[in-house]
């Protein structure tokens, strides 16, 4: 019997079970893969995401895994450049944008350290459950099928999550799919910071990540995803020719890298993220548009949630409810606003409404710095979007 059976052992996951273990709860991490593997995402991470690694004492193995330090944003759109620095969460003004291959072995060895036995492998094919209580999983190895108990089963298993499916998890909010991506590393690039260019119907984003490679990421409407992916590779280089012709000029002087990947399934949803005897964290919880890049750091905060809501009271039945009960709350309350922040920028509509914000706030540091501090979750809407700005827009 084990205190706490985590499904799933990526950014969700693994520090679910890092931070169980640590609380001194008998974990075990499932996970259906083989480490080090790599995963259709970029990898970009907000000040708030670096932030909770350190506290989770990760963030020098990842600095010493040789990501590339950002500590600057810019934006073009229709013209107007905004270049920002990256305010502060907890003092971290510096982020860093890891390939996946590095990220998430690291955060899976902090969980076996921390003393979850970890298991790769092992697909979680269905739940145990007892008078409507989850009490346990069914999983399947090379080796056959087995099952295992527990107080508490955590789903870290993806949007497609498994644990969600077989709890019926309602769906309490749910958008079709707005954009489609695909993106490649570049070698011989010339990128330091976090960089975006938009217009109307087109979106890139650039960031160093580690080992010397570059992502270059294009986003396009979900309704033309058929027709893209016909020739995504054309497709891609015109979206950045056209949107940004001087990034286009400095892809011809570097090398792709790798082959290009993407992507038409870009689901928005939030869950129901807890009941009796299970909880969801990470893209099994909330999954959205990746354009805003804050799948990762939002399934590091909902980790931190959950479990310091539950703390010590793993084993008091009564106790494990109500935390339960608050992440769910929680987690609806904390994340809903973002994911709606997110639909919109996922719209990829450069209005004359955001054109006259864009204008009136470029010669205004502070302001750009807050446009970007919303972006990154660091500062409240409303801290952007407030008198002061209507003033400037008039
Ligand atoms: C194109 C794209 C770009 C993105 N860019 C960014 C970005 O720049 N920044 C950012 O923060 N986020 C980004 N995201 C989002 C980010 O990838 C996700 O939010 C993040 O991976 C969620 O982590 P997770 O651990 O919840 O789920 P996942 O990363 O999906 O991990 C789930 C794990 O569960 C395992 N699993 C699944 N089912 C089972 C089962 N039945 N049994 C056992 N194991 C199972 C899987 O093998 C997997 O390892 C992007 C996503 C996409 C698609």
């Amino acid at each position: 019997m084990y205190d706490v059976i985590v499904v799933g052992a990526r950014c969700a996951g693994a520090p679910t079970a890092m931070l169980m273990a640590r609380a001194g709860y008998r974990v075990l991490l499932l996970e259906k893969a083989h480490f080090p593997k790599d995963k259709l995402s970029s990898h970009y991470l907000h000040q708030p995401g670096v932030a909770l690694l350190d506290r989770w004492g990760v963030l020098e193995k990842l600095r010493a895994a040789g990501c590339t330090p950002i500590d600057r944003v810019s934006c073009e759109t229709a013209g107007v450049r905004l270049v920002g620095s990256l305010l502060p969460a907890d003092g971290h003004t510096t982020t860093y944008a890891p390939r996946r291959y590095v990220l998430d072995p690291i955060l899976a060895a902090a969980a076996v350290e921390a003393g979850a036995e970890f298991r790769e492998g092992c697909t979680v094919t269905g739940l145990l459950q007892e008078d409507g209580r989850v009490t346990g999983v069914k999983y399947r190895t090379a080796g056959g099928e087995f099952t295992e108990r527990a107080r508490l089963v955590v789903g870290a298993d993806g949007m497609r999550s498994t644990v969600a499916r077989h709890v019926q998890a309602p769906v309490i909010v749910e958008h079709a799919p707005m954009s489609c991506t695909y993106y490649s590393y570049w070698e011989g690039l010339n990128a330091s910071h976090w960089e975006l260019y938009e217009r109307t119907g087109r979106s890139l984003g650039v960031v160093p990540t580690n080992d010397g490679r570059t992502l270059v990421m294009a986003y396009f409407p979900q309704a033309e995803f058929r027709q893209i992916r016909k020739d995504a590779q054309a497709a891609y280089l015109e979206a950045i020719r056209t949107t940004s012709p001087e990034l286009s000029d400095r892809l011809s002087a570097a090398r792709q890298a790798e082959r290009l990947y993407g992507t038409g399934e870009q689901l928005n949803f939030v869950r129901q993220s807890a009941g009796p005897g299970w909880a969801l964290v990470g893209d099994a919880a909330h999954h959205k548009d990746s354009i805003a890049a804050r799948g990762i750091t939002d399934a590091f905060r909902q980790v931190q949630m959950l479990t310091d809501y539950i703390g010590t009271d793993l084993h008091d039945p009564k106790a494990l409810t109500a935390a339960c009960d608050r992440y769910a709350r929680d987690l609806e309350e904390k994340f809903v606003e973002a994911y709606h922040g997110t639909l919109s920028v996922a719209e990829l509509k450069v209005t004359e409404e955001k054109l006259a914000v864009v204008r009136a706030i470029s010669p205004h540091q502070e302001l750009v710095d807050r446009y970007f501090g919303v972006l990154s979750g660091v500062c409240a809407a409303e801290e952007f979007y407030n008198e002061e700005l209507e003033r400037l827009v008039g």
